[in-house]
């Protein structure tokens, strides 16, 4: 990486190219590439990488068709690989179609405009210049259909949704939203111009851009979404039922990692608006009873580490019944124990209430309600364990005398503070405890109150998410994305200059009432 500053990192959803990197990318690649070949000592290039990351996350979805790199033409081992490809000024725009030939140099984009919806929209335009026979073997036509190609589909039967978007001659909400959904299967998005008559008059559609829906039974209606925006359209299409992400990495390699074909349990069935007891209760079972138990003797470091868990949690927990009280006294039986040292087994003789205190125990089952996952080994945990913080922190913001007396009141986030030297202490997957460290040490710091460590903690997550979708881990029947969705709240979500944006005001009073006592729900738990 040599030692000027580092622009963009391997953690950024684009593509680190180099010297020996590029011409295998984008010479004969089965996808369409846009390269912003940049110098990390040019103060715009260095202004303008928080744009193209965020381009490069609105567009993660579209790979398959076109990809974003970057290349750093002031690495030594890239001079001659930049001179080769002509590169005179930073930054210099330049794409290649898909199939590109070896002696292809790309073209330069000489456009002013290098704002976000600008450069999607060429690389939308990229797309159609591709022939019939060059195009992305990923990627769909995105040119409109007519009214006579579409008429005979109304009232088919077929096995999957037609989502028809009709939109005015200029807009590119329709190419956006077949690009979104792209990996996913279970769904055809196809787009028809306001001019179709003959296809108004039949579905009768009056405004645009809307989205008509065939369904598989033959049905047909509008899709009601509560803004005509590319992100709503998306997302209500993402998540109609049987509409999965089909990651290139193909699903039957679960069983290749080992998991086997091992199903889940039925299912429980559970709404995802409310947040279950019974989750919260899993997450702290598992917890104590395995991820703990692989601290034979818990001292010094970890063990101050474990305490202030367990007070966060006993003065927080909004759960009450026998959990909750087997918090407290766990809390109070840790604070009155002068021992430096203690081994697991007598929190487990706790747990397992051999100690014989009434009414206190933990359930001896995990039951995931809000996080079961579709199959074995996703989901789960993780899962629980977030969902745990989340109500944390929406807690304390609700009463923040509740920490009093307990040596954290001091801090600005307390439970971000706990939850981060839990996750770096006994987390068991590590690679996540340094990716949340990594995370809270840039920025945990500006955190100055209650509301605030809501909203990071929620930052941090969709970070999480947006990083996770569509990889190994991501649960088929619950795909990553950015949270909450618009059919949780629609107002949390706005659009500026065509980019998505969230409302952080919306945002935290939707958070507040999710993860609030009173959206807690009881079913399932202990
Ligand atoms: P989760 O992401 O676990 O979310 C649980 C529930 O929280 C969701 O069902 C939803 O109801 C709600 N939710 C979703 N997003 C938000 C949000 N932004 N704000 C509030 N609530 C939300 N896995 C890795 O592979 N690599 C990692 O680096 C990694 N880091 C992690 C770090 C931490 C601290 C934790 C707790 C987990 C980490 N994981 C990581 C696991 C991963 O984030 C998921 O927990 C796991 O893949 C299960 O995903 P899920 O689909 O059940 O939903």
């Amino acid at each position: 990486a040599g030692r000027s500053a580092r622009l963009y990192t391997e953690e950024d959803p684009l593509e680190l190219l180099s010297s020996g990197s590029l011409k295998p990318a984008v010479i004969n690649s089965s996808s369409a590439w846009i390269v912003q070949f940049f110098s990390s000592w040019c103060g715009h290039c260095i202004q303008y990488s928080d744009t193209w990351k965020l381009l490069a996350q609105d567009v993660k979805d579209w790979q398959d068709a076109i990809r974003v790199g970057v290349l750093d033409c002031a690495q030594e081992e890239n001079f001659d690989v930049c001179k080769e490809f002509g590169i005179k000024f930073y930054p210099t725009f330049k794409y290649f179609k898909a199939h590109s030939a070896s002696t292809d140099r790309g073209v330069t984009y000489r456009g002013a405009d290098r704002e976000i919806q600008a450069v999607r929209q060429l690389m939308v335009s990229i797309l159609q210049n591709h022939t019939e026979l060059e195009r992305p073997q990923h990627c769909p036509a995105l040119e409109p259909y007519r009214s006579a190609e579409l008429l005979p589909l109304i009232g088919q039967r077929s096995d999957h949704y037609t989502a028809i978007l009709v939109e005015g001659p200029d807009s590119f909400m329709g190419r956006e939203v077949i690009l979104d959904l792209l990996q996913f299967s279970g769904v055809q998005v196809k787009r028809a111009l306001s001019s179709e008559l003959p296809l108004l008059d039949t579905l009768k559609i009056t405004t645009f851009p809307s989205v008509y829906l065939l369904q598989p039974n033959g049905s047909h209606t509008h899709l009601h979404s509560p803004k005509p925006l590319r992100f709503f359209f998306s997302s209500l299409l993402r998540s109609l039922p049987g509409v999965k992400r089909s990651s290139r990495l193909d699903r039957p390699s679960y069983t290749a990692v080992g998991l086997g074909d091992k199903r889940a349990e039925p299912m429980r069935e559970f709404n995802s608006s409310q947040v279950y007891i019974a989750d919260l209760e899993a997450a702290l079972h598992y917890l104590l009873r395995v991820e703990l138990a692989t601290h034979s003797t818990l001292e010094g470091e970890e063990l101050k580490v474990f305490k202030d868990f367990i007070t966060l949690v006993s003065k927080l927990y909004p759960g009450g019944g026998s959990v909750g009280r087997l918090m407290e006294t766990l809390s109070d039986w840790l604070i009155r124990l002068p021992l430096h040292t203690i081994p697991y087994k007598a929190v487990l003789d706790l747990l397992e209430n051999r100690v014989g205190i009434p009414g206190v125990f933990l359930g001896a089952e995990l039951r995931w309600i809000g996080c079961q996952g579709s199959m074995a080994g996703l989901r789960g945990y993780p899962c629980s364990l977030w969902t745990l913080f989340h109500v944390l922190t929406v807690q304390y913001d609700s009463d923040q005398s509740a920490l009093r007396n307990t040596g954290l009141e001091g801090e600005a986030a307390p439970v971000l503070q706990v939850m981060r030297r839990y996750v770096r202490t006994f987390f068991g997957c590590e690679e996540c405890g340094r990716h949340f460290e990594r995370a809270a040490k840039d920025s945990v710091d500006q955190v100055e109150n209650a509301e605030q460590q809501v909203l990071w903690l929620w930052e941090q997550h969709n970070r999480v998410n947006n990083r996770l979708a569509g990889s190994l881990s991501d649960d088929p029947l619950f795909p990553k994305a950015p949270w909450p969705s618009p059919s949780l709240c629609a107002s949390c979500h706005e659009e500026k200059n065509g980019v998505h944006v969230w409302n952080r005001n919306n945002v935290l009073h939707f958070l507040r009432r999710h993860y609030g006592a009173a959206n807690l729900s009881q079913r399932y738990s202990v």
